[in-house]
């Protein structure tokens, strides 16, 4: 990572800010950023290289209206999108977030990493379902994510779900009340 000139920031909080969004870690064209004031803050860090093999893998190409920054200047208002863009846009983000997400789970074999993989994916399916949340509602969490609140993540298979786009209604309520703190 470092021979492409890229740089790795620990920053020693519980969030950091990427395009006006709170979140465990991102990674951008210049490098990885993740806070380490989380317990899980090691698997961030691992789930944000995966994001960077993509990049390098040219075999692995999202499009600008495909990407993070895109969907996150529409969930904080700054842009406008219909709502089959909103779709494609959420589709295309949880696709990219699998394909990243399973990246992991062959780092974690291939160099037997300190991670559980059942609680990972179980974590990972409850990001997942999240997005589609998200979307729905068009909201992002406030202080505590999904991967942080043991009743989600329990719910969740240790394996990978096939799509990530059927909530059911006990995650929906959950993380209405304890993500966006809706009543
Ligand atoms: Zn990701």
């Amino acid at each position: 990572m470092i021979d492409e000139g890229m740089s790795i920031k620990l920053i020693a909080k519980n969030s950091v800010m990427c395009d006006g969004v709170a979140t465990g870690g991102y990674c951008s064209g210049s490098g990885i950023t993740v806070a380490t004031k989380r317990s899980d803050w090691f698997e961030t860090f691992i789930h944000e290289y995966c994001h960077v093999l993509q990049d390098l893998d040219e075999t692995y190409e999202p499009t600008e209206d495909e990407s993070w920054g895109y969907y996150d200047a529409w969930l904080l208002g700054k842009k406008k999108l219909s709502a089959e863009a909103v779709t494609q846009c959420t589709n295309a983000i949880r696709a990219n977030e699998m394909d990243c997400e399973r990246r992991v789970v062959q780092l974690i074999h291939k160099y037997n990493l300190p991670i559980n993989e059942g609680r990972y994916i179980q974590k990972a399916n409850s990001y997942g379902l999240f997005y589609t949340v998200a979307a729905k509602y068009r909201s992002w969490y406030k202080g505590t994510s999904p991967g942080q609140i043991d009743e989600l993540v329990d719910m969740m298979p240790r394996e990978f779900k096939k799509y990530w786009h059927r909530v059911p209604k006990k995650f929906e309520q959950i993380v209405k009340e304890r993500c966006f703190k809706l009543a």
